[in-house]
C-alpha cells in the first residue's frame, strides 16, 4: 500500500514526446517536493525522419537533458509495447538515464536485440514483467494491466502514487478476439475505476473516428476469402509489428493451398521474437525465398515488409523488380493489409504505381477489408472513461487536432477536466484542477548517421538548399601581393549544364574589379565573386545555389 504523502508533496505529468505529434511518445511521471522529485519514464520512443523535411535524417527523439541532467532520481523506464514510437529511442536514450528498464516478454526480447545491435546489452537487461504483475518504483507502485492493440503483449499502466492512481493506457483498442495474446483486462480497469481514478492518460489517434476500430478476427476471415479468389502469385505487405496480423495471412494462406515465405528482415526478427514470447506454436511451416521461387504461382505467398513505400524494404525491391529470388509479374497480386500513415502517402502512392506497371493488382484498404486499426475509435474511448471513471483526461498520442477532440469528447462524457499537454509542459495533477506549473526544456534530437544532434542547427535547411538548387565552390589562389596566381578553380555539383559557362564568365568582372592594394587579403573579392556567381545562376536558370568561395594565400 502506498505511504501518506508528505506537506510538500506532488504528483506530475511530464510529457517530452508524443504530444502534438504521433510518434516518440516518451512521457514522465514526478512524485515528491519540487526540488526533489522521483520520475518514471513510461514509453520511449522514436519518429522517423522524413526526406523532405529532415533529409538524411534517420530517426528524431524526444530531447530528454531536463531529465538526464537530474538521472539519479529516475527510477526506471517503462515499456507499454514494441512498437518502434515507443521503445525505438532506448538505445539511444538510455546512456543517458542509465537506469533499470520493465517491459513485458515480447516487448523485453525486442528491446533486448536493440540494446544487442548498439552494444549495450553488457550494461543493461530489460526486467520482464509479466502481464497483470506488479512492482514499485519509489513512490510509484506499478501495476502491467492486459489491453489490445496491434502487437503482443500490450500493457496499460496503474500507477498508484500517495498522492492518487494513474491510468496511462499506453496504445489500446478493444478487441474481442485479438488472435494472438490476452484479452482487454476489464475488470483490472474497471476495479481502477472503483478505487478512484485521478487521471486517465490516453491514445488519441482515432479520436476523430466514430465507431469501433474492429476485431482482427473479422480480418482474418476476409483476408482468408480474398486470398481465395486470387489465382496467381499473392504478396501480402503487414506491420512486422503485427503478429497477429502475420498468423492471420500465413493461416488465410494455409487455408488456400498456399506456402509461405518471409520477406524482408523485420518479418524473421519478430517472429522470432514471437516464438521465444511463446506465440505462434501453430504458425504454418515456412519456405525459404529459393524454395517458394520453385513453386506454381498459384501454390505461394510471400508475407513482405514495406507497406508504408519503405525504399529499401522488400515490398520497394519487388516493384523495382530487383530481388534475387522473388518476382511479381503480370496476374500476380500484392495486398496491402495496413492503414497509410500520414506522410506515407506518396511514397505508398508510387509503389502502387510501380506495382501495377508491372501487371500487378493492387488490393488495398481502399476497397476491400484488409486492416484493423490498432488505436480506439470513439466508441471505445468512450468505454475507456466508463471504465476508469477518471477526474482528470489527459489525452496524449496525437497530432493537436487529435487531442483537442479527444478533450471534447472526455468533456463530453462528464469527465471533471481535460487538459490537452505540449512537451515540455509540467502539469500538477490534483483532483478536478490539473495545471501547468513549469515549461521545462524539450525538443527533437536528430539521428544523423551515426551522430545524434540537436535540432535546429540550419542542418536539415542547408541540405534542403542544396538539393533544391545545388552547389558552386570557387577557389581562387592569391600571390603574396594579393594579386590572383591563376584562373579561378570552380566546381559545380548538381546545377544544369547550360547554365554552368554563365556562372564561369560572371567570375571575370569582380576579378578585374580586384585591387590588391586595398583588398589584399581578399576579403571584398571573396563575398563579390559569391554574389556574382549567385547572380548569375539566378538570371539563367532563377535558382541560387548554394556558393561557397574560398581563397587561398600563397
Ligand atoms: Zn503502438
Amino acid at each position: 500500500m502506498t505511504a501518506s504523502p508528505q506537506p510538500y508533496d506532488e504528483l506530475v505529468f511530464l510529457p517530452l514526446g508524443g504530444s502534438g505529434e504521433i510518434g516518440m511518445n516518451f512521457n514522465a511521471y514526478g512524485y515528491g517536493p519540487p526540488e526533489d522529485r522521483k520520475w518514471i519514464v513510461v514509453d520511449c520512443g522514436v519518429l522517423f525522419g522524413r526526406e523532405t523535411k529532415e533529409p538524411g535524417v534517420d530517426l528524431i527523439m524526444p530531447d530528454i537533458r531536463f531529465l538526464a541532467e537530474q538521472r539519479e532520481n529516475v527510477l526506471g523506464i517503462i515499456a507499454t509495447h514494441a512498437h518502434e514510437d515507443h521503445i525505438g529511442a532506448i538505445p539511444h536514450l538510455w546512456p543517458m538515464l542509465k537506469c533499470p528498464i520493465y517491459a513485458t516478454h515480447f516487448t523485453a526480447f525486442l528491446i533486448e536485440g536493440k540494446l544487442e545491435e548498439a552494444g549495450l546489452s553488457g550494461r543493461v537487461r530489460p526486467h520482464h514483467v509479466s502481464l497483470g504483475a506488479k512492482f514499485s518504483l519509489g513512490p510509484f507502485d506499478i501495476e502491467m494491466i492486459s489491453i489490445t492493440h496491434s502487437i503482443p503483449e500490450p500493457n496499460a499502466l496503474a500507477i498508484r502514487t500517495p498522492l492518487g492512481v494513474i491510468c496511462h493506457t499506453g496504445d489500446w483498442k478493444i478487441d474481442p478476439e485479438p488472435l494472438v495474446g490476452k484479452v482487454t483486462d476489464v475488470n483490472a480497469l474497471k476495479r481502477l475505476g472503483e478505487e478512484g481514478v485521478l487521471a486517465t492518460v490516453c491514445d488519441s489517434t482515432n479520436a476523430l473516428v466514430s465507431g469501433e476500430s474492429g476485431s482482427e478476427a473479422k480480418v482474418r476471415e476476409a483476408l482468408t476469402a480474398l486470398i481465395g479468389t486470387l489465382k496467381g502469385r499473392v504478396a501480402v505487405t503487414a506491420f512486422a509489428s503485427n503478429v497477429a496480423r502475420l498468423d492471420t495471412v500465413a493461416k488465410a494462406a494455409k487455408q488456400n493451398g498456399r506456402r509461405v515465405a518471409l520477406v524482408g528482415r523485420a518479418m524473421h526478427k519478430i517472429t522470432d521474437a514471437a516464438r521465444k514470447a511463446g506465440y505462434l506454436r501453430d504458425f504454418p511451416a515456412l519456405l525459404s525465398e529459393e524454395e517458394a521461387a520453385g513453386l506454381p504461382p498459384s501454390k505461394v505467398l510471400y508475407l513482405a515488409t514495406g507497406s508504408q513505400g519503405e525504399p529499401r524494404a522488400a515490398l520497394a525491391r519487388l516493384a523495382d523488380n530487383n530481388h534475387p529470388y522473388v518476382s511479381l509479374t503480370k496476374g500476380d497480386a500484392v495486398i496491402f493489409s495496413s492503414r497509410v500513415i500520414p506522410g506515407n502517402d506518396l511514397a505508398i502512392h508510387e509503389l502502387h504505381n510501380k506495382l501495377s506497371l508491372l501487371g500487378v493488382e493492387v488490393l488495398s484498404a481502399d476497397d476491400h477489408f484488409v486492416h484493423v486499426s490498432g488505436h480506439p475509435c470513439r466508441d471505445e474511448l468512450a468505454e475507456m472513461y466508463r471504465w476508469t471513471r477518471p477526474q482528470i483526461a489527459i489525452p496524449v498520442h496525437g497530432e493537436p487536432r487529435h487531442m483537442a477532440e479527444h478533450a471534447r469528447l472526455a468533456r463530453s462524457l462528464q469527465v471533471p477536466q481535460a487538459i490537452v499537454p505540449a512537451n515540455g509542459q509540467l502539469i500538477r495533477l490534483a483532483p478536478g484542477r490539473a495545471a501547468v506549473i513549469d515549461e521545462v526544456p524539450s525538443g527533437r534530437i536528430l539521428l544523423d548517421g551515426r551522430i545524434l544532434m540537436e535540432e535546429g542547427g540550419g542542418l536539415a535547411r542547408h541540405r534542403r538548399a542544396l538539393s533544391f538548387a545545388g552547389l558552386i565552390a570557387i577557389t581562387i589562389v592569391l600571390d603574396a601581393k594579393g594579386r590572383p596566381a591563376t584562373d579561378p578553380a570552380i566546381v559545380i555539383e548538381g546545377i544544369p549544364e547550360p547554365i554552368h559557362d554563365a556562372i564561369r564568365d560572371a567570375l571575370d568582372e569582380p576579378l578585374k574589379r580586384h585591387n590588391p592594394k586595398r583588398d589584399g587579403d581578399g576579403h571584398e573579392l571573396k563575398e563579390s565573386l559569391r554574389r556574382a556567381a549567385r547572380r548569375a545562376a539566378d538570371a539563367a536558370w532563377g535558382k541560387k545555389p548554394v556558393t561557397r568561395v574560398e581563397i587561398v594565400h600563397l
